[in-house]
């Protein structure tokens, strides 16, 4: 495989794209770690993969950081690929008719998993990324890391600001480190929205329309399947395939980028 003998870190690794980029990159010959915050998609991800050296953890703690890359290094020797991607949304919270106490209570929390948990897990990594051949680390963003209306605006701006992350650790880590990212559109998983604005149970695997949504947004017309996605990583994390490849984000989307999304303006109703 293309990744033989590497050792990865995957936040967010038992569920959803996540877990499809775990399952791929173990199939691409890599050994795998992953950090997460669900102990039942946990509990799944033993029973299905006893190879996967599990951390329970949340990724905006650096301590939980730590300890998921502590376990990589004393599992696999190493760490070759960090893997962020735990991220977590806010089903397109409107700016106009979300309580003001709670738009701030969300954007604490999606900020704190979505771009901090990113920057915790990359400073976590860095030290075992160094000592290890050929290093890379590699992002999940969304549309919404170039796109209005792939979210809400907390959302849009925690997946656009994973963007500035990626441009400055790709200049501030290079030459030693390749730092990139893949976009995914809107995905069939179970991505969890935000505690503050009451979304900690609601999933995309609920929304009926979910499927249609996403095939009549995207060129292709195809509904994303996680596994869809998983080819992208494994370029990215490949020193034979990526050797000059840093600071750019691969979108994965159907071709939405040609177009953008639904409508003209989103404000009809205010
Ligand atoms: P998912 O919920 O299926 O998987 C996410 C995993 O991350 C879960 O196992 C969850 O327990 C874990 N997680 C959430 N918060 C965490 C935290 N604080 N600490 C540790 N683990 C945590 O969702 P998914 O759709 O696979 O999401 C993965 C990434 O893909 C996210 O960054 C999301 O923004 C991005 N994304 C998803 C879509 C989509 O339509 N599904 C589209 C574009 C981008």
């Amino acid at each position: 495989g293309w990744l033989d003998g590497r050792s990865a870190l995957v936040t967010g690794g038992a569920s959803g794209i996540g877990r499809a980029v775990v399952e791929r990159f173990l199939a691409e010959g890599a050994r795998v770690a992953v950090l997460d915050a669900s102990a039942e998609n946990i509990a799944a991800l033993r029973k299905d993969l006893p190879d996967v050296v599990v951390t329970e953890g949340d990724v905006s703690s650096f301590e939980d950081n730590e300890r998921a890359v502590a376990a990589t290094v004393a599992a696999h020797g190493g760490l070759n690929t960090f893997v962020g991607n735990a991220g977590i949304f806010d089903y397109f919270a409107p700016v106009a008719t979300t309580p003001g106490a709670t738009l701030s209570g969300s954007f604490d929390e999606i900020f704190s998993v979505n771009v901090k948990g990113y920057l915790l897990g990359v400073k976590a990594s860095l030290p075992a990324l160094l000592e290890s051949s050929s290093p890379s680390i590699v992002f999940t963003l969304s549309n919404g890391a170039f796109l209005p209306a792939g979210g809400g605006s907390v959302y849009t701006a925690s997946k656009h600001a994973a963007v500035g992350l990626i441009r400055q650790l790709a200049y501030e880590l290079a030459p030693r480190v390749r730092v990139n990212g893949v976009a995914p559109g809107g995905t069939l998983t179970d991505l969890r929205g935000a505690s503050a604005l009451g979304q900690a149970e609601t999933s995309l695997r609920d929304a009926a329309n979910f499927p249609d949504l996403v095939r009549a947004t995207n060129p292709l017309g195809i509904v994303q399947q996680p596994a869809d996605h998983t080819g992208s990583y494994v370029l990215l994390a490949s020193p034979e395939n990526a050797a000059a490849i840093s600071g750019v984000v691969i979108n994965s989307d159907g071709g939405m980028q040609v177009r953008g999304l639904v409508q003209a303006a989103g404000g009809a109703d205010l």
